[in-house]
């Protein structure tokens, strides 16, 4: 339970004075239902009214602040001129200028012959100076209701950043006084504040630099989260490693009768990364265990031979993909081999229903499949296992902490593999896979040749067709991916669309067009038909970007490639890299090209390595996109910033471990105070791990 004196900051923003239910909405929509949620929404700039010059040196376009005498009010004659008001200070005259503003409230505001301190930005007009609607007016005998630096916020419309402001200062005024919950020897190496007052100061920027994520306050609050973050994936991985969970070790049997069937042998990383499952089966505790391999790695080879571990021992196990043509693949693929060593495998996806799904999940139940294949749709309510050992989630690192969780409580005691193509540059690894073991296919079957990637602009779309067309009478295929505009489904789908139709009149009944937009039923026929070649050139939005497999297609063209970024046109070259003849990307790029999108096409020529890409993308976007957190809204730090605090989250990884050894049960005076982190935080699924372990 959280400790109570967090429940002010925790209360829905409804309790803070001043908020009716239609701005309650709107700060709701801006940073979160809760009083904290505003703490976490940071400023964005500041406005300094301390500029203390004479009215005669005041500046255009600037904010000037000073004592004014009112001299008089200037009625407008008509509805189309503003009031006015002249005002003056030793040094020269001011007219302050309203529209559509009634005289009453005015004249209160400004009585005629009293001093008032004004605020607000100066426009100089043939040499007479201005103001329209001052930011502040107070009676010069108090002059501490105006604030002389005026933190700005990121706003919505509707709200004001003044009202941001009140906001923001009741939700500081309930912030409690903690025990310190840092080390004192970090704090001095790092001369961090304690957590309040770098709080205060971040909600009070008093110069530029104290807006960067490199100021000592930001960089407090960063480390905080970082290390709540660390210390509670932590506390997951500690608890699953007492868990006794079973021990699943193969006979060998059915794995020797596959390696003699497949035409290859296992490159020495896919040997390693096996040798590494197997152990955390064999072991007497639950795995969960990352698997990265570049694309075309042979990854499925790998969930194959372990999946074998578990039916070996007369268990059974599941493989997810997220998409239905993956599902589908994967299903073509395995059910292949397994039929041959004897194997029963089956696909479930949404679309098989009626008396054909009720049939799968008898057997299922009963164990007479032993390895189920699918979508999302194997983990609905109704699917149970007859003794489910082990699932595979393919290319799903969207998936958050939670939802691994969640998934393995479906199986008894189940091992859980995730894998992914994706290359995860080292900080995202321990902060969204922190919680799992850690293995690499970092070598890439031989005889792959590497694909030659070109960048041009679009304006030679014609001698890229020109040549796409010698191509395709040759026998090769060819993808076509259409820009990706943002925000906007139903543009890209006209974007691909136009893109077809124009295609079309060149290449005639040889192009094909797949989007997001059509019916799982219309995506099958047409991948089909780009697999047996009937389809030579595949229009596309970004949906081939994740695992589909066509080896005769070794021509990429991404138009308008500096609208995505790198791990995404890393993915989609990927599509091309699976087969053994030479492959082509071409990058095609618009204007505006930006100072990053330009550097992105660069990293893009000249690497295939997706380590290397995946740094890079890291240090220009912030890495956000690569794990598609930005759309999932999971785990994206409030406070910290990857891109360039990266430094925090090593010193905070070793932190956490460091603590968790010393004092795993949080005994200790600062084991309290830590505790109270994760709950600021919001850490408190791991707490409860913590508890239930
Ligand atoms: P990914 O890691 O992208 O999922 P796949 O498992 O689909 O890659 O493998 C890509 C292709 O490489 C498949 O056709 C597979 O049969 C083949 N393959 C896998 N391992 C090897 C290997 N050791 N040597 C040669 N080919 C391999
Ligand atoms: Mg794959």
């Amino acid at each position: 339970m959280r400790p109570s004196f967090l429940y002010p900051l925790f209360a829905p923003i409804e309790t803070l004075t001043g908020i009716g239910p239609r701005f309650a909405s709107l700060i709701k929509s801006l940073c979160g239902n809760k009083v904290i949620d505003l703490l976490w929404h940071l400023p964005s700039n500041f406005i300094d009214r301390r500029c203390n010059v004479p009215l005669s040196h005041a500046v255009n376009g600037q904010i000037w602040t000073g004592k004014v005498h009112i001299i008089e009010h200037i009625a407008p004659k008509s509805r189309k001129q503003p009031y006015r008001i002249v005002v003056e200070d030793h040094s020269s005259q001011l007219i302050l200028i309203f529209f559509k503003t009634f005289g009453d409230s005015i004249t209160k505001q400004y009585p005629v012959g009293s001093e008032r301190i004004i605020s607000g930005k100066i426009e100089i007009f043939n040499n007479a100076i201005q103001m329209s609607h001052p930011d502040y007016c107070v009676d010069a005998t108090y002059p501490e209701k105006m604030p002389l630096i005026e933190t700005v916020y990121p706003l919505t419309a509707g709200i004001s950043n003044k009202m941001l402001n009140k906001l923001e200062q009741q939700a500081m005024e309930r912030f409690p006084l903690l025990d310190e919950w840092q080390d004192e020897n970090l704090l001095q190496q790092q001369k961090f504040a304690d957590f309040r007052t770098s709080l205060w100061k971040v909600h009070h920027p008093q110069k530029a630099d104290d807006l960067l994520p490199t100021s000592v306050y930001r960089r407090r609050l960063a480390y905080d989260e970082l290390l709540a973050n660390q210390l509670s994936l932590a506390l997951v991985r500690n608890r699953l490693k007492k868990q006794t969970g079973r021990v699943i070790k193969g006979t060998g049997i059915l794995r020797k009768k596959v390696l003699e069937i497949i035409p290859f042998s296992l490159t020495n990383a896919q040997q390693r990364v096996i040798r590494e499952i197997d152990n955390d089966m064999n072991s007497p505790y639950r795995m969960s265990r990352l698997l990265q391999g570049d694309v075309g790695s042979g990854k499925t080879i790998v969930a194959l031979l372990t999946m074998l571990n578990a039916i070996e021992c007369k268990a059974q196990a599941a493989i997810m993909a997220p998409t239905e043509i993956l599902a589908k693949q994967h299903y073509d693929t395995l059910s292949d081999l397994c039929a041959k060593i004897g194997v029963r495998t089956a696909l479930l996806t949404s679309n098989i229903k009626g008396r054909q799904r009720q049939n799968i999940l008898n057997e299922l139940q009963a164990g007479n499949i032993d390895i189920l294949i699918g979508t999302h749709a194997l983990f609905t309510d109704d699917v149970t296992f007859k003794d489910l050992a082990y699932v595979i989630i393919d290319e799903q690192h969207r998936f958050g902490v939670k939802q691994r969780l969640s998934l393995s409580a479906k199986g008894h005691l189940c091992d859980i593999l995730v894998m992914t193509a994706t290359p995860i540059p080292r900080t995202l690894v321990l902060t969204q896979f922190g919680d799992m073991e850690y293995s690499q296919i970092d070598e890439l079957p031989v005889g792959r040749k590497p694909v030659t990637t070109t960048v041009m602009p679009l304006s030679k779309i014609h001698d890229v067709i020109e040549a796409l067309k010698r191509k395709i009478q040759d026998g090769t295929q060819a993808y076509w991916v259409c820009p990706l505009v943002e925000e906007s489904e139903k543009i890209d789908l006209s974007a691909a669309t136009e893109r077809f139709e124009s295609l079309q009149k060149i290449f005639g009944s040889d192009v094909g067009l797949i989007h997001g937009k059509m019916k799982e039923k219309e995506k099958n026929a047409i991948m089909e038909s780009f697999c047996n070649g009937s389809i030579k050139l595949l229009v596309s939005t970004t949906v081939i970007e994740v695992g589909v497999n066509v080896p005769a297609a070794t021509i990429m063209i991404v138009e308008h490639a500096e609208r995505f970024g790198l791990a995404q046109l890393h993915q989609l070259r990927g599509r091309i890299k699976r087969g053994f003849e030479a492959s082509s990307c071409i990058l095609m790029y618009g204007y505006p090209l930006s100072q990053i999108a330009r550097e992105r096409l660069q990293t893009m020529k000249q690497t295939e390595n997706g380590f290397l890409i995946a740094e890079q993308d890291l240090k220009l976007r912030g890495g956000g996109e690569i794990l598609g957190t930005r759309q999932s809204g999971f785990s994206n730090f409030r406070m910290a910033d990857l891109s360039t605090q990266s430094d925090l989250l090593l010193t905070a990884h070793k932190d956490a471990l460091l603590f968790l050894q010393k004092d795993p049960d949080f005994q200790s005076k600062r084991g309290q105070a830590l505790k109270t982190l994760l709950y600021l935080f919001e850490q408190d699924d791991a707490i409860r791990t913590y508890h239930a372990g």
